[in-house]
């Protein structure tokens, strides 16, 4: 290993010269206890930065095993410190300015969500951060006295203000780290309290505006507080006991006025897949881990789905059970959206009726006469919801101001009147006593398991050594030169989950799909070499994986699925 005096000679050598001459710097040096390795070199200062990690051993970082003791503490400490070191980066770095991305020193951004990340490892032996530096140039040569000052000064001084534990606030580690346990722990412990959700009171769920994730200010925002029919008790391994709203499984309406706070109520139980971090007033909104928003989509392309069940036969005779369309419909894409949702194992599906094609919801008793049942080829969602939950245990929260006709197949009403949430089943039954609908049922044939589909290798083809997938922000991925649109992937929040959609999506197609594996396995196969060997095996990058984000399987199929070149071959249903 080399040491900072090499690194000092190196820089004072190149100083002056193209900017290439930097591609010596590659290797790792130790400085006073920690080490900086530097593991590819951009070639040009306005080229991607230079990826580079800092490491120092835990007998100089000493953080209290306890804090990454289990994988939710583990996933919290490395979110916080990337966190941490973001914040130092800007405190301490950034000073060498220069032509291009000259001082730049920078560590993949976090949002409001708590995800387990490859920008920070922390284990028995050593914290080490992934950054991006961009090598200070003057014009496009090597100014070799500001990148000592940047690799040799300013990079250890941020890694040691966020990565040892006694610069950084214990307080605020623990409560990050505890938090995250405790978001994890109730996950997982829904199913066995019957529930598919839980709000705790006091949540605050509004957000600061529709262009924010922040939560609202809390002199404007209303608390959230459980109808007391719902109310429950959960114990959780730190916060103890915490008392909140308990979505049961089945089929629960949310109604209300427009402007009441629906939507609102919808989009924190959408986003409770995910931790969030202390601070966020959704904390303690946690949902079952597989939900999956569902919602209109018109234009996506859908590739051989059985809508069978939603759609029955389309005008022109066009088979349903294995419909593919390049421009879907709003009710179709919708359709398509829940057939894709069953076939990744999702137990909940979240809808609101701002964003559903308003024929795939309901068909009422009036337009059931006009037009007759030969003529549509919907089966709208009322009809099927019920059996959705009875026969294939799939529960859904549903938001919805317009239609009564729901209440007759749900197990619970809830009502929000002025940001508060009632529980109106009662009322809402006598209402239905009284004012009996006309509308008649239209389920034609008995709703059944969604027939899985196994991806062709072959569209996937990736010739050559650079393989071309790219991820652009947080709703496009370019698959060489497909485009993947993910704007409607509500639940997606974070562009790296989307870089690491792209390496999936790679790592996928190379390592297991072989023309008979269903979609649901073969991404569960990628998941379960994450999950044994981290978020860096698919990365292309050696040494620094990337700014990746741990996505859910339900975004990965999700942008399987919308995949425009996709070729599929339909398998027996489940
Ligand atoms: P709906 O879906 O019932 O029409 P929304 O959920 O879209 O209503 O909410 C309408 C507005 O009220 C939004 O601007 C939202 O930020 C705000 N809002 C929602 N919940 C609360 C709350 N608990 N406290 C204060 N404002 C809220
Ligand atoms: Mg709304």
């Amino acid at each position: 290993m080399r040491d900072i005096g090499d690194l000092r000679r190196i820089l004072e050598r190149i100083d002056g010269r193209g900017y290439k001459a930097y591609r010596d710097l590659k290797g790792t040096y130790a400085n006073e206890g920690l080490e900086l390795h530097v593991d590819h070199v951009q070639s040009d200062p306005f080229a991607p930065p230079s990826r580079m990690r800092v490491r120092i051993p835990q007998s100089a970082a000493l953080i209290p095993p306890e804090l990454f003791g289990n994988p939710s503490r583990k996933r919290g400490l490395e979110d916080l410190l990337t966190r941490e070191f973001a914040k130092a980066a800007d405190r301490y770095a950034g000073k060498q300015g220069g032509t291009g991305k000259s001082g730049l020193v920078a560590i993949d951004s976090c949002g409001q969500e708590i995800l387990k990340r490859t920008s920070m490892v922390v284990c028995e032996d050593y914290v080490e951060a992934r950054f991006v530096a961009g090598l200070p140039a003057g014009g496009r040569r090597v100014h070799g006295r500001k990148a000592f000052r940047m690799l040799a000064d300013e990079v250890p001084r941020a890694a040691r203000a966020s990565m040892v534990y006694s610069a950084l606030d214990a307080d605020r580690v623990r409560l990050h780290v505890e938090s995250a346990e405790d978001q994890s722990t109730l996950r997982e412990r829904l199913e066995s309290l019957g529930l598919v959700a839980f709000v705790a009171d006091g949540s605050l769920l509004p957000r600061m505006s529709g262009v924010s994730d922040m939560p609202m200010d809390r002199k404007s925002a209303v608390p959230f507080a459980s109808p007391p029919e719902l109310r429950t008790s959960v114990e959780l391994p730190n916060a103890g006991t915490v008392c909140g709203m308990g979505v049961p499984s089945g089929v629960t309406l949310v109604v209300g006025g427009g402007y009441h706070g629906k939507s609102t109520l919808l989009r924190a139980i959408e986003r409770g897949v995910y931790d969030h971090v202390p601070g966020d007033g959704r904390e303690l909104v946690v949902t079952v881990a597989d939900a999956v928003k569902i919602r209109a989509e018109d234009g996506r392309s859908v590739v051989q789905d059985d809508i069978h069940h939603f759609i029955g036969r389309l005008p022109g005779g066009e088979e349903t059970r294995r419909f593919s369309s390049t421009n879907a419909s709003g009710s179709t894409s919708q359709a398509a959206n829940i057939v894709e949702a069953l076939e990744c194992g999702c137990r909940l599906l979240l809808l609101d009726e701002d964003t559903s094609a308003t024929n795939f919801m309901v068909r009422d008793a009036r337009m059931q006469k006009l037009v007759s049942r030969e003529n549509e080829p919907i089966t709208p969602f009322i009809d099927r919801v019920r059996e959705l939950h009875d026969v294939l245990g799939v529960s859904t929260v549903l938001v919805l101001g317009g239609s009564g006709d729901y209440i007759d197949v749900a197990d619970h009403v809830l009502m929000m009147r002025d940001y508060r949430l009632l529980e109106v089943t009662g009322e809402a039954r006598e209402v239905a006593r009284q004012l009996k609908s006309r509308r008649c049922a239209e389920g034609r044939s008995e709703l059944s398991a969604v027939s899985e589909r196994a991806p062709q290798p072959d569209c996937f083809s990736l010739p050559g050594r650079r393989d071309k997938v790219r991820a652009r922000g947080r709703s496009l991925i370019l698959y060489r030169k497909t485009p993947i649109d993910l704007s409607f992937l509500e639940q997606l929040v974070s562009a790296s989950q989307t870089r690491a959609i792209a390496r999936i999506m790679v790592y996928m197609a190379r390592h297991c799909l072989d023309g008979s594996i269903p979609l649901s396995s073969a991404v569960d196969r990628v998941l379960e070499e994450i999950d044994a060997n981290g978020l860096d095996v698919v990365s292309p990058f050696e040494g620094h994986p990337g700014e990746l984000a741990l996505p859910r399987k339900q975004e990965i199929c999700a942008a399987v699925n919308r995949f425009r070149k996709l070729r599929v071959r339909q398998l027996q249903p489940l």
